[in-house]
């Protein structure tokens, strides 16, 4: 992995140490001696990592960092504070000015590389994610994360075996977080994994009683549900090997006992602060691609996610040696109820079309709006004779109730339906397709309103 680090420091000798330290391990280092120039430098050359001072002259590293993070462009960028080991308190400002750790000067290189490394490398999860998000057409617009991210009421599941740790830390952060321990750590995965709400943060005490707090952190690792919680792992000062394995198992976080409380608060804030973050990102990914994937007018999919969709489908059921069924259904003489009641009132009973076409379909059919008032459902697992029953039943669904559009009540409509089903190993979603679009237009000569087979 290698990543472009920003050193920043008033004094040369400081610079020029981490600058060769970071160099015989990859990286890319820039550097700048003062508040403004560094500041300079993160726009003009969009560091992965900013390595900050805390003392200098004029603007001072906490000002910085601060500036950093009230910036869109650079909030993300994560800033390690490199403070001095007689200043507890500018740790503690520091992280509250947002930055993402500090290292204690002189540096440890085995926790400055595992902390970088760790850093970075969520940074470039981060960096997908946001490239994804803010794709800038109007519809990933939609879904692009808010900048100001809250970090009250935070879900913390405490694992520790040790009621004194437990009770100081409850204490530290109750006034702001919501927090369940767990004194039994075998039950930990599971309560992190069973969460009606998933939780933010797992504080794990590394030293348990009869238990090895590493293996509780490789397993919240391995497993779907806790994969991505971060976990902030508490650590007697002298087990610094344990502290690196932890780190290298991707642990977000530390915190070396005596725990300080208001540290711990601070660290704490951080780590909901960017799991909100990512899930925020996450989630306008999902949204994004929903909507690319979503027919606007009725929620269905499109053709685009049919058509991407339907080829596997196709491969996998054939396969499977198994039965796969295809619906092409139509609006019989929908533009004379365009001309009559308004195509406002057409696009409602489209509208009502996709709702009833959801009632009477299954979550795992695929049901989308391939046209305007055109829809092709597939149906897994589904052979002729039962696609027949579905499609009928559809029908009636359709035919036997009038719908309402606005003012406009007791509209009649009616569909035809075209069934094709998956005969032989050669079919492809093309010939499938135009088997039941060739059923369909025999169901429009024979008359409308009837559902019509394929001939196999
Ligand atoms: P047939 O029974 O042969 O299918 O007759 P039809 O009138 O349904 O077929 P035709 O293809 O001639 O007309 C389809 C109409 O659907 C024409 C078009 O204006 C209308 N239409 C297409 N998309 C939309 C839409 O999104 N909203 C509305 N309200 N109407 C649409
Ligand atoms: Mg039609
Ligand atoms: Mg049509």
């Amino acid at each position: 992995m290698t990543a472009r680090v920003l050193v920043v420091d008033d004094i040369l000798a400081n610079v020029r140490l981490l600058e060769a330290k970071l160099t015989a391990e990859y990286f890319e280092v820039i550097t700048a001696m003062n508040g403004l120039d560094a500041l300079e430098a993160i726009a003009r050359n969009k560091p992965d990592l900013i390595l900050l001072d805390v003392m200098m002259p004029g603007l001072d590293g906490i000002e910085v960092c601060k500036r950093i993070k009230a910036n869109p462009a650079t909030q993300h960028i994560p800033v390690v504070m490199v403070t001095a080991l007689d200043q507890p308190e500018d740790r503690v400002s520091g992280l509250n000015a947002g930055a993402d750790d500090f290292l204690t000067k002189p540096v440890n290189d085995i926790s400055l590389f595992c902390r970088i490394k760790s850093l970075v490398r969520l940074k470039m999860l981060t960096d997908e994610l946001r490239i994804r998000a803010e794709t800038g057409d109007s519809i990933h617009a939609l879904v692009r994360p808010q900048a100001q991210i809250s970090t009250a009421n935070g879900r913390v599941l405490l694992v520790d075996t040790r009621e004194t740790s437990v009770e100081r830390i409850k204490f530290a952060l109750a006034s702001q977080h919501e927090v369940t321990a767990v004194v039994d750590p075998n039950t930990a995965v599971e309560i992190a994994a069973s969460a009606a709400l998933p939780y933010e943060l797992i504080v794990v005490s590394l030293e348990q009683e009869r238990f090895d707090g590493l293996r509780l952190c490789s397993q919240l690792r391995s497993f779907e549900t806790t994969r991505q919680t971060p976990i902030l792992i508490l650590v007697e000062p002298d087990d610094q090997t344990r502290l690196l394995r932890a780190l290298d198992m991707g642990v977000n976080d530390y915190l070396l006992r005596p725990v300080d409380r208001q540290e711990l608060l601070a660290r704490v804030n951080t780590q909901v602060k960017r799991w909100r973050y990512t899930e925020q990102l996450r989630h306008s990914v999902k949204a994004s691609i929903e909507l690319a994937v979503t027919d606007h007018l009725t929620g269905l999919y499109n053709r685009r996610y049919l058509e991407t969709h339907l080829t596997s489908l196709i491969d996998h059921f054939v396969n499977r040696g198994k039965s796969l069924a295809v619906l092409a259904l139509d609006v019989d003489f929908f533009k004379p109820i365009n001309d009559t009641y308004g195509h406002d009132a057409g696009d409602k009973v489209l509208q009502e079309l996709a709702s009833r076409i959801r009632e009477n379909t299954r979550t795992i059919d695929l049901c989308c709006r391939t046209g305007g008032e055109e829809f092709v459902l597939v149906l897994p697992s589904t052979n002729m004779a039962a696609a027949h029953l579905i499609a009928e039943r559809l029908r009636k669904a359709i035919a036997f109730k009038t719908f309402t559009a606005g003012p406009a009540t007791g509209i009649p409509v009616t569909i035809s339906i075209g069934l094709a089903t998956l005969d032989n190993a050669s079919d492809t979603m093309d010939t499938l397709l135009k088997r039941a679009d060739s059923a369909l237009y025999a169901a429009k000569r024979e008359g409308r309103n009837r559902v019509v087979q394929a001939a196999a």
